[in-house]
């Protein structure tokens, strides 16, 4: 039995070029509900524990730099499966390698400029959305 849940973030690059907007149409367009959303900015400190499964790894000074360098748009999205059909609908974690129409190869700029997240299980979209937002924002 797979969750009807996700977490999505727009990512500050594809929020400072506008794409917002286009992103979140193409989001409703798609089906999913959005059930939670806001603006927020990070501090690297707070990048750093969002991303905490990738401590050590290569690109994660990087990666934690690039998430608090501007606001990012966080949201909690609902449709059926919604953390597989996600991860479809948005493409591989590189722009280059991702799928015709999907809003990496859209929006993103490479790979670690790539215009949004997506969970990867129920677990982190569980963990994802209550690291974003509290109880009251999200029902
Ligand atoms: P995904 O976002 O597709 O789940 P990962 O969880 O593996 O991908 O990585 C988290 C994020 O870290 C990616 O979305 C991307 O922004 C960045 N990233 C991943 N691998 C690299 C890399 N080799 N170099 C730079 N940034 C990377
Ligand atoms: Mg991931």
């Amino acid at each position: 039995m797979t969750g009807t849940i996700t977490f999505t973030m727009i990512k500050p690059s594809a929020f400072k070029a506008g794409y917002t907007g286009n992103i979140l149409a193409k989001i409703e367009e798609g089906g999913y509900k959005i059930k939670a959303l806001k603006k927020v900015a990070l501090s690297k400190e707070q990048a750093g524990h969002f991303y905490e499964m990738h401590l050590g790894k290569p690109f994660y000074e990087e990666l934690t730099n690039f998430m608090s360098s501007g606001p990012v748009v966080a949201a909690i999205l609902e449709k059926e499966n919604a953390v597989e059909a996600f991860r479809k609908f948005i493409g591989a974690t590189d722009p280059a390698k991702a799928d015709e129409g999907t809003i990496r190869k859209l929006y993103g700029k490479n790979l670690s400029e790539n215009a949004v997240h997506g969970s990867d299980s129920d677990e982190s979209a569980k963990r994802e959305s209550e690291f974003f937002f509290s109880f009251l924002e999200m029902i």
